[in-house]
């Protein structure tokens, strides 16, 4: 079954967007132009990770996303330092584990994943 991924943004935009220290009091994002979102930039990457990462901790799933999106960021030097990172200013690594629950649940509701 295909993967609706408009859906799955637009879930992430109310659950995520409104949490993160970039959202401001317009409800707008604050990041630079030249600077898009890790999340929704990496989305249909971020979703393939969660629908083929099985597992009740989020260690395996943060395995996936360093050396699949982390490895490949503007923002990660070859020594894997990520100054967004250690700044808490990702919103992709900082609200991971909400983004991996908001995503499983989409894809249960999608009938990709099973409950
Ligand atoms: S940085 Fe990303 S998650 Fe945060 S407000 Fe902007 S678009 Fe939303
Ligand atoms: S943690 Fe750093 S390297 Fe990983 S996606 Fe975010 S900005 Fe890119």
């Amino acid at each position: 079954m295909g993967i609706d991924l408009d859906s799955i943004d637009s879930r992430l935009r109310k659950s995520i967007c409104p949490n993160c220290v970039r959202f401001t009091r317009q409800h707008t994002c604050s990041l630079p132009e030249d600077r898009p979102c890790s999340l929704f930039s990496n989305l249909d990457q971020i979703v393939e990770i969660v629908r083929g990462t099985h597992s009740p901790r989020v260690e395996p799933y943060l395995t996936v996303l360093r050396d699949q999106v982390c490895a490949a960021c503007d923002h990660e030097d070859d020594h894997k330092y990520c100054p967004c990172r250690e700044g808490l200013d990702c919103a992709l690594d900082t609200y991971y584990p909400m983004i991996i629950e908001t995503i499983e649940r989409e894809l249960v509701r999608q009938g990709v994943l099973e409950d």
